[in-house]
């Protein structure tokens, strides 16, 4: 069984290598990490245990497809960290039927069946979030198979730092940036115009130094939607 918080789409996928792709979101409930900025509480927290539903992967490939109308697209596996739930047996099952599979995780956890994605996106979390990155257990999540890359949320100058050593440490991973998003409550306004300055921040930061392999993208759909869930 998988424990899962949500699935909801088809929508855009608003971050990283795959933004603006149409997708489903399956969201397991669970993670390893407390990051402080974290905007997914409710599939982290325990508080809120009550809410995730025990799931088999053909429940799930069911609910996939009535969602996407059976047509295949790719499938974003998010969390919480999804790296702890055993997801093999619906990428299988679903790439079977034309599906592709996305997982988004911090790199804590490494599983074998990482090799039948199509797309890892290993964002490992920096300063801000308050988590320390084991960089050993970081690496046995590079596996052969997937499309890898790196995601890196940035807030401050500590979180460049660490973005530049992370780029250092594994220069093979395409890697994108990601200027924070401080307000996490989604009945909160987002403050968009603080989220372009720092956008800005950055990108005169990567420009100024010289830093020119990683590409800089907003939360697409922070900008469309706000923190609202589900869209
Ligand atoms: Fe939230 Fe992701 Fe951090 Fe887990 S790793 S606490 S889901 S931001």
């Amino acid at each position: 069984m998988i424990r899962i918080s949500e699935i909801f789409g088809p929508t855009i996928q608003g971050e990283g290598v795959l933004i603006g792709l149409p997708t489903v979101f399956v969201r397991s409930g669970g993670c390893d990490y407390r990051c402080s900025w974290c905007d997914s509480l409710h599939a982290v927290d325990s508080a809120f245990r009550d809410t995730w539903t025990p799931m088999t992967a053909e429940a799930i490939l069911s609910r996939i497809e009535e969602l996407s109308g059976g047509r295949p697209l790719t499938v974003s596996l998010s969390g919480g960290n999804p790296a702890i739930q055993p997801f093999g047996p619906l990428i299988a099952a679903g790439q079977d039927k034309g599906y592709r599979f996305a997982l988004e995780t911090q790199g804590s956890i490494s599983q074998p069946w990482f090799v039948r994605l199509d797309t890892l996106v290993l964002s490992p979390k920096p300063p801000s979030s308050g988590q320390v990155t084991d960089w050993d257990a970081f690496a046995r999540c590079l596996l052969p198979g997937p499309e890898t890359v790196m995601k890196i949320v940035i807030f401050d100058d500590a979180d460049y730092d660490f973005a530049r050593d992370a780029a250092a440490r594994f220069p093979q991973l395409p890697l994108y940036l990601q200027p924070g998003n401080p307000v996490v409550d989604e009945t909160a306004a987002v403050d968009q115009n603080s989220l372009v300055d720092r956008m800005l921040w950055l990108i005169d930061k990567t420009v100024a130094d010289g830093w020119f392999n990683p590409r800089i993208l907003p939360q697409l759909h922070v900008i469309l939607w706000g923190n609202k869930r589900g869209v």
